[in-house]
């Protein structure tokens, strides 16, 4: 399916996917919107100048002619970082600025303690976006660009590794994060930088990053996203799906059959969570004795055939298939794509697609693409810088 023929007919031509279309180069004129988005030229027109009065679309001088005045190119701005973006993880956060079709400028990634609170860890994750686009949060009260005029940092995108309310950006009941449930992410950040600032959990953002990056073309997708927690992201009809308040494809919970289902932190027992995460797996490593202190440890013993560590890696890749196909059956996507640092363990995966093909409707696996999420380390700082496009493009 190319993109002239996708049903979406509710974005068609908004201002979103006009910008889109010109940063993945399927369009470089407003005639090439027009074509594509079936809108007139003076529709397209408007909306054009109003991304170039917001800078987020520039003239990039005169297109080949096809007789008459010769057409104005169109280009995303791409002098420079102007989105940043951070996403982050149990021990680690990526960090990055982006340019405003989405590529990354420059990341890195930092050594996190969450348990050392919001506050800190986010102010500490600020200054170096801050670093990055070449400014200093704490001077002037905002985020000033070094090589762009001042301001033109656009907004910031931030990934949680937890349950967040999408409408206040709070996050409401996180596993392994001691100090951060109720913590309102978005007030907290709007008072140290003054860009708009965007909060969603990680699954999510992995979901939008690897969408725009690999999978723009398909409708309906499920990303999960296993590292050391487990969870998955939805894009239904083109769009991130986030439900009423934001939990939309929160896996985590769901409770699958284990004899003796073991404890979770959410209070009851036998959930995804407590059979197939990563911190799941190395809990029940060192209850059988095997020293082992975090997921590395796990994944080494996994890559090195050690039988107890693979026996439990094909037991969570059956817990995570057996949720899965309820989602498969319920959703009928056209990819399923497997992300985190579990992602390139072959036992799980290997386990996870047989029960997923065991148990769902030939219907619903018949065309149904199971991978793994293409698009590496930066994907969730990708799906941040999306994120944050998205809402200045809409703001615009
Ligand atoms: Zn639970």
């Amino acid at each position: 399916m190319t993109i002239d023929d996708a049903p979406r007919d509710a974005l068609r031509g908004g201002p979103r996917e006009l910008l889109r279309w010109v940063a993945t180069g399927a369009a470089v004129s407003r005639a090439d919107l027009s074509r594509l988005s079936g809108l007139s030229p003076s529709t397209v027109s408007q909306r054009v100048e109003a991304l170039i009065s917001q800078g987020l679309l520039e003239e990039a001088g005169a297109g080949r002619s096809r007789g008459g005045r010769r057409p104005r190119q169109l280009a995303v701005p791409t002098g420079g970082a102007v989105v940043g973006a951070i996403d982050l993880g149990a021990h680690h956060a990526r960090v990055g600025a982006l340019d405003l079709s989405g590529r990354v400028v420059q990341a890195r990634t930092l050594p996190v303690r969450i348990e050392d609170g919001p506050e800190a860890v986010l102010g500490a994750l600020l200054a170096e976006v801050a670093t990055l686009v070449g400014g200093d949060p704490a001077a002037g009260g905002g985020v000033v660009t070094g090589g762009l005029a001042p301001g033109a940092l656009r907004g910031v995108g931030i990934g949680i590794p937890g349950p967040v309310q999408h409408s206040t950006g709070r996050i409401v009941s996180p596993s392994r994060m001691p100090g951060w449930n109720g913590f309102d992410v978005a007030a907290f950040c709007a008072g140290r930088v003054d860009v708009p600032v965007v909060v969603d959990n990680d699954a999510n953002l992995m979901a939008l990053g690897a969408h725009r990056t690999a999978h723009s073309e398909l409708d309906h997708a499920v990303y999960i996203k296993a590292g050391t927690g487990i969870g998955s992201g939805v894009i239904s009809s083109g769009r991130l799906h986030r439900g009423a308040q934001g939990s939309a494809g929160d896996i985590s919970h769901c409770r699958v059959v284990a004899d003796p289902a073991p404890p979770c932190t959410c209070g009851n027992a036998g959930c995804l969570e407590a059979v197939a995460s990563g911190a799941a797996l190395v809990t029940a490593l060192r209850e059988q004795g095997v020293p082992v202190s975090d997921l590395t440890g796990v994944i080494r013993l996994i890559d090195d055939g050690d039988r107890q560590a693979t026996a439990l890696a094909r037991q969570a890749g059956r817990a995570v298939g057996e949720i899965l196909a309820v989602v498969v059956n319920f959703f009928n996507p056209q990819v399923v794509a497997i992300g985190g640092r579990l992602a390139d363990c072959e036992p799980l995966l290997a386990s996870m697609r047989a029960t997923l093909y065991e148990r769902c409707l030939p219907l619903a696996t018949q065309t149904l693409l199971i991978e793994r999420v293409a698009a590496g380390q930066d994907v969730g700082i990708t799906g941040a810088a999306h994120l944050v496009i998205d809402h200045v493009v809409a703001a615009a």
